[in-house]
């Protein structure tokens, strides 16, 4: 069975790579995300993915009056530079040839993100990692995801969660809830559905970028989800 997208971005939240404590980074989370990865990587999916930070550090949250959002930002951005390394590692020690660009300048650990070299490195075969969002305070990830998404020509944005798609109402407290197998960006946007910050829907929606919303909890999730056969919600123009 051939995979059904070739060229995909995927946004791993911070929590992604934590434990059950949803802090701080579980090095076997970690492992069995890169070899997810490597199935997709030897399936010839092009793949690039952009890690959060939120299992460190969130600036919204954290900014008030002793830190300046612009600071508990920046902060936040690093967060997500060490997700970055610790997945790199795991693609690594599984022989996966995967770089690291940084939308934030961190020389002494990671490239820092040009859309020439990160276009070289896809060439050449690499999975690539983006770190650092957008490299700009005041956005978050998954505003770094669809602005990856849309300069590297994905197919489609493909953000795992910690839910099956998106509802109309939340799963964990209505058991009436129902979910949507498509829905439209306009739709996510008139009715606030809190799936994907609201900045990257409009540049998603601009850009005519599809976006999964899937579960990143099954055994196989992301592969099954780039094959097609993992229940999720795809969020398109029409
Ligand atoms: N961040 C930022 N600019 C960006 C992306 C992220 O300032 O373009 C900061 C922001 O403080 C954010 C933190 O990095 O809260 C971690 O990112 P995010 O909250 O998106 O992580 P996730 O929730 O996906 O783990």
């Amino acid at each position: 069975m051939e995979p059904k997208f070739k060229c995909v971005l995927l946004k791993i939240s911070g929590e992604g790579l934590a434990g059950a404590d949803k802090n701080g980074i579980d090095v076997g989370v970690v492992t069995k995300l890169a070899l997810q990865i490597k199935k997709l990587h030897q399936a010839g999916v092009r793949m690039g993915i952009v890690v959060g930070g939120g299992n460190f550090f969130r600036g919204a949250k954290n900014a008030g009056e002793m830190m300046d959002r612009s600071v508990a930002d920046q902060i936040g951005m690093l967060a997500t530079v060490m997700n970055a390394m610790a997945l790199k590692s795991a693609l690594e020690g599984q022989a996966v040839p995967v770089r690291v660009f940084s939308g934030i300048s961190v020389p002494q650990v990671c490239d820092n993100y040009t859309f020439r070299n990160a276009t070289e490195a896809w060439l050449d075969g690499n999975v690539l990692i983006f770190a650092g969002g957008t490299g700009s305070p005041y956005f978050t990830t998954d505003t770094g995801a669809a602005l990856r998404a849309i300069e590297m020509h994905c197919e489609v944005l493909m953000k795992a969660t910690q839910v099956d798609g998106v509802y109309d109402s939340d799963p964990r407290t209505n058991p009436q809830a129902k979910r949507y197998d498509t829905i439209t960006f306009s739709e996510v946007l008139a009715k606030h559905l809190n799936v994907l910050d609201m900045t990257a829907v409009s540049m998603a929606e601009a850009a005519d970028l599809p976006v999964m919303i899937f579960s990143l909890n099954g055994e196989n999730s992301i592969v099954n989800a780039v094959y097609g056969k993992e229940k999720c919600t795809i969020i398109k123009k029409q």
